[in-house]
């Protein structure tokens, strides 16, 4: 088996413009914080880390496992 580190992409949608982003090369300990990523199209980013002001958060789109292998290859 590889041992390199497991890496996910997640896409979200932002909470504030609704805009989707996507963050690449998540490693396990920060795939649970994606929701307070800033939003690169307004900047807007949760105002709490506290848990139950689920308005305020980045919605989770989409969440993969990078696999590590190029693009196009088959
Ligand atoms: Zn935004």
């Amino acid at each position: 088996m590889q041992s390199r580190q497991k890496t996910w992409t997640a896409v979200l949608q932002c909470y504030a413009c609704n805009r989707l982003f996507t963050l690449t090369g998540l490693t396990a300990d920060k795939v649970g914080f994606i929701a307070w990523e800033p939003c690169p199209h307004c900047r807007a980013h949760p105002p709490t880390r506290h848990a139950g002001i689920r308005s305020e958060m980045h919605r989770s789109v989409d969440l993969r496992e990078e696999t590590g292998k190029p693009e196009g290859e088959s």
